[in-house]
């Protein structure tokens, strides 16, 4: 079986090294990919905003905190918020928010 073949091997299937992915699907509008979070360590901030809807959410983070955190943050306040649209009061989440930065839900 001589079968001269030069031995191709595939290219090595290199892990595109993409930056952590940021980009999550928004709980308001339901658009695929469209809520960015961006971290602000120096303030302790990290903000989601949905391109599509412009809907966002702010919540303090820390050294550990991942965007993924923060989107999971925003998902529970929305489930809050589905669950008892009455009683969500914004002081009763006295674990994220020590600022009163009021923005308008609506
Ligand atoms: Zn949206």
């Amino acid at each position: 079986m001589g079968r001269r073949r030069s031995k191709r091997k595939p290219p090595p299937k290199r892990k595109a090294i993409e930056p952590l992915d940021i980009q999550f699907t928004c709980p308001f509008c339901n658009s695929e990919k469209s809520c960015e979070v961006i971290m602000d360590h120096g303030r302790k901030i990290g903000q989601i905003t949905c391109n599509i809807c412009q809907e966002d959410f702010t919540t303090t983070i820390n050294a550990l905190t991942e965007a993924l955190d923060v989107y999971n943050e925003w998902i529970d306040e929305c489930d809050k918020a589905n669950e008892n649209p009455n009683q969500v009061e914004r002081s009763a989440l006295s674990r994220t928010r020590d600022e009163s930065d009021s923005d308008d839900d609506d």
